[in-house]
């Protein structure tokens, strides 16, 4: 049986742009006659809110993106991470890492202080703790700060085909799969489990395209199953920024206030996502039947100041240009 999913994290309610991910991948799964599974991603303790499991089920619930199974923690399921990562060490592909952000930050702006490798390319570790050797290891971790464990990379580069983004290709940094809190990183996660659950079809934000080669370098070297990536655009608020709470009345409960229903909710990502016309009511399964993941459009979609305003978000909203 083929399966996709959908993967929030319990940290808030969901907004319209999770919304239109988890819309999106349940099209995707449906088109396929594939299971469509709810996995919460609530690794990060202190980011994650108890009452958000359950109002993210109950928005994609009113929605009608009905999942099938029990929604899975990760949380239930730190000793196969951790089995993962101790795997990484035996075959010698890990090492410790003492660097805060900041001296990653610092390193990686030094014009010859980084090793050499794949520093330089924004975002990645440009190798600082490479190639201590085990009495400067141990000098650090006598300074007080438990390390990070990153995986040897070698700056491989690796491919793969994204159904919505093409071809694409990167290479991959020495990235973090445990942080130095003990907690499985986000990209060793994501593997172990898109492997172990049997998911075939990935469907996310395109923020996590760059994340994509970590994952695939994981799933080599652990020799996981690669499932097939689709990569979707991102809703933008008004000011051309990734949306977020702030930006006005972006929840199921917020629409739900000014007066929406979530059938009006739902033909509103139909319409951004080019599936219904402005206004017009449609079911979700009208949706399905419209779907085609070859004529979704590209871009991000960019919500008005006048669809975001709510009473007493409108005034704060209300200096800024429209666009
Ligand atoms: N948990 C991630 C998020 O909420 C999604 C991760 C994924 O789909 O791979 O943005
Ligand atoms: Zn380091």
């Amino acid at each position: 049986m083929p399966t996709g999913r959908f993967a929030p994290s319990p940290t808030g309610a969901l907004h319209i742009g999770n919304l239109r991910t988890a819309l999106l991948a349940w099209l995707f799964a449906r088109s396929n006659k594939s299971d469509y599974l709810l996995r919460y991603e609530d690794l990060d303790m202190a980011l994650v809110r108890d009452e958000h499991y359950q109002s993210q089920a109950d928005d994609l619930a009113a929605l009608g993106l009905h999942w099938d199974g029990k929604p899975v923690r990760q949380s239930d399921r730190s000793d196969l991470y951790l089995d993962a990562i101790r795997l990484f060490a035996q075959r010698g592909l890990t090492y410790p890492c003492y660097c805060s952000r900041k001296d990653i930050r610092e390193a990686s702006q030094a014009p010859n202080g980084a090793p050499a490798g794949n520093a330089g390319t924004a975002g990645h570790y440009p190798g600082t703790c490479r190639q201590l050797t085990r009495s400067e290891q141990r000098q650090r971790q006598d300074a007080g700060r438990p390390p990070a464990i990153r995986v040897r990379a070698e700056a491989i580069q690796l491919d793969f085909v994204d159904l919505l983004c093409g071809e694409q290709s990167d290479v991959v940094d020495d990235f973090v799969i445990q942080r130095n809190d003990g907690t499985p990183a986000y990209n060793l996660a994501v593997m172990v489990d898109d492997s172990l659950q049997g998911i075939q079809q990935v469907v996310r934000a395109d923020d996590l395209l760059s994340s994509t080669v970590r994952q695939l370098f994981i799933a080599n070297a652990l020799d996981l199953d690669v499932p097939m990536f689709a990569h979707v655009p991102l809703v933008l608020a008004p000011t051309g920024k990734r949306l977020a709470k702030r930006d006005g009345a972006v929840t199921l409960e917020d629409r739900q206030q000014l007066g929406e229903t979530p059938s009006q909710v739902l033909a509103m990502l139909a319409t951004s996502l080019e599936l219904a016309k402005p206004g017009e009511g449609v079911t979700l399964d009208q949706v399905l039947e419209r779907f085609d993941p070859q004529l979704l459009p590209r871009g991000p979609f960019t919500l008005d100041e006048q669809y975001l305003a709510t009473r007493s978000s409108s005034k704060s909203l209300s200096h800024k240009k429209p666009d």
